[in-house]
């Protein structure tokens, strides 16, 4: 679209009444704003869709008349798709900034060669004659909602000082890392910080890389805080225009919020792909208010951000003890020679076909990780002839689901995995193993959340961890530090049981 300017306003080119002068939005200078009639009659429903948004016209099912009628009296705000800045482009919905991630086409809605971003291209394009639309202020003056809590749970120890933490950044605005071992049980310790948040009509978004977390978390947080409304959002979920002062949300559909959100709680920094996507950093930090609460929960914070908290450079709380007060299983290194090679002749290093022996003979359930899918056919021929009901499953297998079903109903006795099954998944008695730890995708982060699958249950707290190399890699010694450290730390004060 082509814009004029107007009495001091944008105006869309199908709305002149006569010819004027047109450009695209990304030529403007400094965007217009009028400021606002408080006698409009806002429309509700505008609102609702638009307050703590940034949509593309096509993305909101109003009129262009209604729109500009909106914008005109001061209740919406057009932002440039695309900014350039010394004559290279920044997207700035996704925040891509990568002169190749741009095309040029052109365009028949601004009948010039436009610019566009491919790198968010996926929920609809952004181009320089693209503006994005928000509601021009983020402050829910809904009607007072009530969040009661209902939830009869205690809080461990540990769970408790950092639930207080939470409570304590979110009062004062800032950011707080909550470095929580593997099942230290880390959504109870939100409730409290969201249900005050809430109490102060502040409006909260946890926000995860996987939809499937989305997917649990929605009716556990709907269950304690009944009175409220939860939005759900993912690829393809129904709430996507549903406006709540609850919503749980992957990270990629925040590149459609923008200064929504006065507490931000982003579970799983660590995980991919958050940790890999600069534009997925990006969109949650467009998402916050300018004054706001971000929340991160990890159990394996990246190198940078320990450092960090050594430092003091971070606001951070730990749990560095389990719910059920036992130490944390810590990995057994061991060596398996060239694995690689092996598996070319049919067969498995000596010391990993033992461990796998071991498992079935005492009937107690294992996952075996490795590093690559196209492994799994020579295992699974292999470990099939040691037991049949053995199985494989990886990130684009149809019967995932399925499969890990059958592994929560003991059906299954071995598991081979890729590193999909490395975080989310909980099966109480289990035994774990890593063939190939050395290779590249097994970063420390990867290595405790796998070793973090073992002892989650109070009825068996201890299994064992074994990491199978063909040479020590600084992940993996970084990863059995890492564990060690935390049961050092809960020993010291007094959050484990030790016999
Ligand atoms: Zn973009
Ligand atoms: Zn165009």
């Amino acid at each position: 679209m082509r814009f004029a300017i107007f009495d001091k306003k944008l105006v869309p080119e199908p709305l002149l009444s006569e010819p004027q002068t047109t450009q695209t939005i990304a030529k403007i200078g400094e965007i217009p704003q009028p400021s606002r009639n408080l006698h409009f009659q806002y429309c509700n429903d505008v609102r609702k869709r638009l307050i703590g948004k940034q949509l593309l016209l096509d993305e909101i099912p109003h009129t262009l008349d209604e729109i500009h009628q909106h914008y005109e009296q001061g209740y919406i705000t057009l932002r440039k798709g695309i900014v350039f800045e010394k004559g290279t482009p920044r997207c700035q919905r996704c925040g891509n900034q990568k002169p190749h991630l741009f095309s040029s086409f052109p365009c028949s809605r601004c009948r010039e060669l436009c610019t566009y971003c491919r790198k968010c291209i996926m929920m609809g394009r952004v181009s320089t004659c693209t503006p994005l639309y928000s509601w021009s202020d983020s402050e829910c003056q809904s009607a007072r909602e009530t969040a009661n809590l209902v939830w009869n749970g205690t809080l461990s120890f540990g769970q408790q000082v950092a639930s207080d933490e939470v409570v304590k950044a979110i009062s004062t605005n800032d950011d707080l890392l909550v470095w929580a071992v593997c099942g230290a049980g880390k959504t109870e310790l939100l409730f409290e910080g969201i249900r005050y948040a809430l109490s102060l009509q502040k409006r909260v978004c946890i926000a995860t890389p996987r939809t499937d977390v989305v997917q649990e978390l929605t009716p556990r947080l709907q269950a304690v805080f009944p009175q409220i409304d939860v939005a759900s959002l993912y690829a393809g979920s129904p709430d996507r225009h549903k406006y709540s002062p609850l919503t749980i949300s992957t990270t990629h559909q925040l590149f459609r919020f923008y200064q929504a959100f006065d507490v931000v709680i982003v579970d799983e920094v660590d995980a991919f792909p958050y940790s890999m996507d600069e534009t997925l950093q990006y969109a949650v930090q467009n998402a916050r208010k300018e004054r706001s609460s971000m929340i991160y929960l990890s159990a394996t914070p990246n190198q940078q951000w320990q450092k960090d908290c050594r430092q003091g450079k971070r606001n951070f709380v730990t749990i560095p003890a389990r719910y059920h007060r036992k130490p944390l299983p810590v990995p057994e290194l061991k060596w398996c020679g060239n694995w690689d090679k092996k598996l070319k002749q049919n067969k498995l290093p000596p010391n990993v076909m033992k461990w796998l022996k071991i498992r079935l003979d005492m009937e107690k359930q294992a996952l075996l990780f490795i590093p690559k899918i196209e492994l799994i056919p020579k295992l699974l021929a292999i470990l099939q002839k040691l037991d049949s009901r053995i199985e494989a499953v990886h990130a684009a297998d149809p019967e995932r689901k399925a499969k890990v079903q059958s592994m929560r109903q003991k059906d299954i006795p071995i598991l081979v995995t890729t590193t999909i099954l490395e975080r989310g998944v909980t099966f109480p008695n289990l035994d774990v193993a890593v063939l190939g730890s050395e290779e590249q995708i097994f970063t420390a982060s990867a290595l405790v959340q796998i070793a973090g699958r073992v002892g989650r249950s109070a009825q068996y707290p201890t299994g064992n961890i074994t990491f199978f190399h063909f040479g020590r890699t600084e992940a993996m010694l970084q990863a059995r530090k890492q564990i060690q450290n935390m049961n050092a730390e809960a020993a010291k004060k007094g959050m484990i049981d030790i016999e």
